[in-house]
């Protein structure tokens, strides 16, 4: 059961210099719990305008029933191992089999007969330069689906609390170093993912839109490029750092050069996806929506490097001796993509995994579980 507080919503948004000493401090609430639907004495999911009316704040329990979409992918099996961790014992996950979040009324069954009191949301369809480019309907269309279904769902269930996964890819394509979350809405988008990243920000909006006619808790979180077991290391698909250690440990095997795409200036910043599913379970724990504008925080580690220097990295912990050939005549794209963190900083979340740590952990996935 979902144990709940009421207060009163008089400074919806606030900025997170104040919300320090207000977030994750359950002793606060604790003595004012009280049953879901009692709170505002409306019921599960009736409107409830933040303006006008408590604001319901869910206390997590370890019992607490919170659907995982998403949990066999990259990000979604980190936040499964993150929710073990951490101790919740009553998880509900359904594969795309079981499931198929595109499909309203079976996405409405699902919340009918599951009853989730908390909802995660890390099931999207994901791809590379390449396949967003050659399929922008699906990219656009699927991702809308689901996140109008799953979120419109949760919402019409009375759900509330809701953690939704977006990208980087949300921020201008001219947006200024580091990216920060004000940022949004600012300026055109990179061409080439510009369906896929419509979509996240109608997901953004969607949970923006129901925190502030609602008062519902309904959180973004934008995670920067993520690594790590089961990452992807096809090299049609891949992301540079599974792409660049596939290469340097078959070059290592076959005795042959390196060959890598581009200069090798361009600086990117990276983090290990078990950090991102402890950002999640803190963010589920201590962080409002309405504590944060727009109810969005960007999720990385706030530091970049060169890819000749990620590739010096990964050379090392692979073992690579051999020769390194750069070819500059691939393209470089964007220069530098680095997130501005401090709003989730300040909030009290830091990373944990060094990224040589992080690469050497990817690497034995890899050894363990290439085809
Ligand atoms: P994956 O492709 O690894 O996983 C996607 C998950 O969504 C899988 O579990 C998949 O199920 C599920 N899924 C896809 N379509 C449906 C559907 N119609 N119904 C139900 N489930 C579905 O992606 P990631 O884990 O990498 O990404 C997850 C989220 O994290 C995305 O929103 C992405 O934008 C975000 N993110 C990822 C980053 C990264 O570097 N990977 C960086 C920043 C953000 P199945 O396996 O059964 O198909």
């Amino acid at each position: 059961m979902v144990l709940l507080a009421a207060r009163q919503v008089d400074a919806p948004i606030r900025l997170p210099a104040e919300v320090g000493h207000l977030v994750g401090d359950r002793d606060r609430v604790r003595g004012q719990r009280i049953e879901l639907g009692e709170a505002a004495g409306t019921p599960r999911g009736a409107g409830r305008r933040a303006d006008t009316i408590h604001r319901v704040d869910t206390i997590l329990q370890r019992s607490t029933r919170i659907y995982l979409a998403g949990h066999t992918g990259l990000v979604g099996s980190a936040i499964l191992r993150a929710l073990h961790e951490a101790g919740y014992e009553n998880l509900v996950v359904r594969d795309v089999s079981e499931l198929d979040l595109t499909d309203q009324h079976a996405t409405r069954r699902f919340f009918a007969q599951e009853k989730p009191e908390v909802v995660i949301v890390a099931a999207a369809k994901v791809g590379g330069i390449l396949a967003n480019w050659e399929q922008p309907w699906e990219f656009i269309f699927e991702n809308l689906q689901i996140e109008t279904n799953i979120i419109g769902e949760a919402h019409a269930a009375g759900v509330s609390k809701l953690v939704f996964l977006g990208s980087s890819c949300i921020y201008p394509r001219e947006a200024p170093q580091p990216l920060r979350e004000d940022y949004l809405l600012t300026g055109p988008l990179e061409e080439t993912n510009r369906p896929y990243a419509i979509a996240k920000i109608a997901g953004i909006e969607l949970c923006r839109s129901l925190d502030r006619e609602y008062g519902a808790d309904y959180l973004s979180l934008m995670p920067t490029n993520l690594y790590g077991p089961g990452d992807n290391y096809d090299l049609q698909t891949s992301h540079v750092l599974p792409a660049l250690i596939r290469k340097f440990h078959e070059g290592k095997t076959a005795d042959r050069p390196v060959r890598l795409w581009g200069s090798g200036a361009p600086r990117r910043e990276f983090l290990y996806v078990d950090d991102v599913g402890r950002a999640v379970v803190f963010c589920l724990e201590h962080v409002h929506a309405a504590d944060v504008p727009d109810g969005m925080l960007n999720v990385g580690c706030g530091e970049d490097l060169s890819i000749r220097e990620l590739a010096a990295l990964v050379q090392r912990v692979v073992g690579y001796d051999g020769p390194v050939e750069w070819d500059s005549s691939k393209p470089d794209g964007t220069p530098r993509k680095l997130m501005d963190v401090s709003r989730l900083r300040g909030l009290g979340w830091a990373p944990t995994v060094l990224l040589e740590d992080g690469i050497a952990c990817a690497y034995e996935w890899y050894l363990e579980n290439r085809a």
